[in-house]
């Protein structure tokens, strides 16, 4: 008798959406268990996110906590890994683990189909792709988002999202708003200040808690993945002994947050690991001002009325998850777009269907996709073996 087939034989083929570190981490984990996966991805390479951000952006967790399963990043990378060497890894990471990589293709909708149970993913040239499961790996930080600013359109300045800058020098004697205190506004902020920009303000709505990126050696990513599970009073008093080893920016501007740490990473603010901003604004490099409300010709207008006439305006407001278009109409979003299940999970309605790097973990994004991905990729083997 001949030996029953084997998924990868008698199926159509996992798809996975993205080909970035999520998507590339649940291919990997699936061909280790003999599972068929094609990673479609809509740039010509993996790591797309990556190669559009910022020249002088490194990791902030460490090289071993940013290692994807079944390759270390090399030690010739350093600690904090710098953009260029975390690319080069993810392209190797694709070819040493042999992904069959559909680049070039975007996908623009999934649907259940109803005869078979498979998947039908709708893509570039009206292709239509059959998948006996799909992970979906299009990135948390999927769409810039641009909060809808009153007179933007009328707006004097230069208007652009933090995703379109690249490198501080098209601003040298440039009077600059950066609205934002995520750690990308917080960088950027900073490396303008310190390469010849005109003015550098800081637009805050909300102080950001401010944290060395490692104290004496010990890395604060550290700090965050023991801290995880303990009670968000007890981080909040410890975060707050140690934000104390930097200096108290009230002065300047930038008082300490009145909610602890903890309390403001369990609503979705991850602090900023300081890499030069404390000391732009000790120095009044950086002068931060209120939140910005709305544009009036050349004028930015903010919300204790004062108002600036910046050459540019760089929104480092953050990105939306961009899925309605694809899942949208399987209900299967909560009503800030991000999917009710991920993980291993899928959802009843959705058999065989999950998502990958839609949380905003303290302890590193990185980290956590290493250890969804061989979970997934077990539902996922069980789900096209079944
Ligand atoms: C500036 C910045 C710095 C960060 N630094 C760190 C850090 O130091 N440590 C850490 O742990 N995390 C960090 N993160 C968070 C996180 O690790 C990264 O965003 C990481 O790239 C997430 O991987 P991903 O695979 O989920 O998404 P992405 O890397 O965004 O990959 C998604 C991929 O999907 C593709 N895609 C999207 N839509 C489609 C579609 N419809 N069809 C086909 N392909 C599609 C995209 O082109 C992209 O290649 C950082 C994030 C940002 C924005």
């Amino acid at each position: 008798m001949p030996n029953p087939p084997t998924p990868s034989e008698s199926t159509a083929p996992v798809h996975v959406i993205g080909a970035g570190p999520g998507g590339l981490a649940t291919a990997a984990a699936l061909a280790r268990r003999g599972v068929r996966a094609v990673v479609v991805e809509k740039s010509p390479d993996v790591g797309a996110s990556w190669r559009g951000h910022y020249e002088r952006l490194r990791l902030h967790t460490t090289r071993r906590w940013s290692s994807l399963p079944g390759l270390p990043l090399p030690r010739s990378a350093g600690r904090w890994v710098a953009r260029d060497d975390f690319v080069a890894y993810l392209e190797e990471y694709a070819r040493h683990h042999r992904i069959d990589l559909a680049a070039g293709v975007e996908v623009f909708r999934i649907e259940r189909a109803a005869e078979t149970g498979d998947w039908s993913l709708t893509a570039t040239g009206g292709r239509r792709l059959r998948a006996s499961a799909v992970v979906v790996a299009t990135g948390f930080n999927h769409t810039p988002h641009v909060p809808d600013w009153p007179g933007a359109d009328g707006f004097a300045g230069e208007l652009v999202h933090a995703r379109s800058y690249r490198a501080p020098e098209p601003y040298r004697d440039r009077d600059v708003l950066v609205v934002g205190t995520g750690n990308t506004g917080a960088e950027i902020a900073a490396e303008l200040a310190a390469s010849g920009a005109g003015n550098v303000w800081l637009a805050v709505r909300t102080p950001p808690h401010i944290m060395r990126r490692a104290t004496l050696g010990w890395p604060s990513q550290a700090n965050a993945i023991l801290c995880r599970r303990l009670p968000v009073g007890l981080v909040d008093r410890g975060a707050r002994l140690l934000a104390r080893t930097l200096p108290d920016l009230g002065p300047h501007g930038l008082p300490r947050p009145e909610a602890g740490l903890y309390t403001r990473v369990r609503q979705g603010a991850i602090p900023v690991l300081d890499r030069g901003l404390v000391r732009a604004v000790k120095r009044g490099r950086v002068r931060p001002v209120a939140a910005l409300t709305a544009f009036e010709g050349e004028r930015a207008l903010l919300a204790d009325g004062s108002e600036l006439r910046p050459d540019v305006v760089i929104a480092a407001t953050g990105y939306r998850r961009g899925l309605e278009p694809l899942v949208g109409h399987l209900g299967l979003l909560d009503g800030s777009g991000r999917p009710l299940v991920h993980g291993k999970q899928s959802h009843p309605a959705a058999p065989g269907l999950h998502f990958i790097g839609y949380t905003n973990p303290i302890s590193g994004t990185l980290r956590e996709l290493g250890y969804d991905a061989p979970k997934i990729a077990t539902a996922v083997a069980d789900h096209v073996t079944r």
